[in-house]
């Protein structure tokens, strides 16, 4: 295991910061990428979408990341959408 880290590394800070914003008030969250060339295919299809909370943490379920570039990481990030 590198200094990268799993996709249950990456999947558990994603679940931390889901809880965070759920307990914050938070109910929905845009899902942001880092846009650039290296998103994975599986991650950029979900930049910019809107999910629920309940809705987000299903995203993370399985292999939802996988970077083209072994040595890259998932970057992605949830900004909190405010009704
Ligand atoms: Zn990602």
């Amino acid at each position: 295991m590198g200094i990268q880290g799993t996709v249950n590394d990456w999947r558990k800070e994603l679940l931390d910061m889901l809880n965070e914003l759920s307990n914050e008030g938070v109910t929905k969250v845009e899902w942001l990428t880092a846009q650039d060339e290296v998103v994975c295919p599986l991650c950029a299809k979900r930049d910019g979408k809107k999910y629920t909370i309940a809705e987000a943490r299903k995203e993370l379920a399985g292999e939802f990341c996988k970077p083209t570039d072994p040595d890259d990481r998932c970057r992605c990030t949830f900004l909190a959408v405010v009704d």
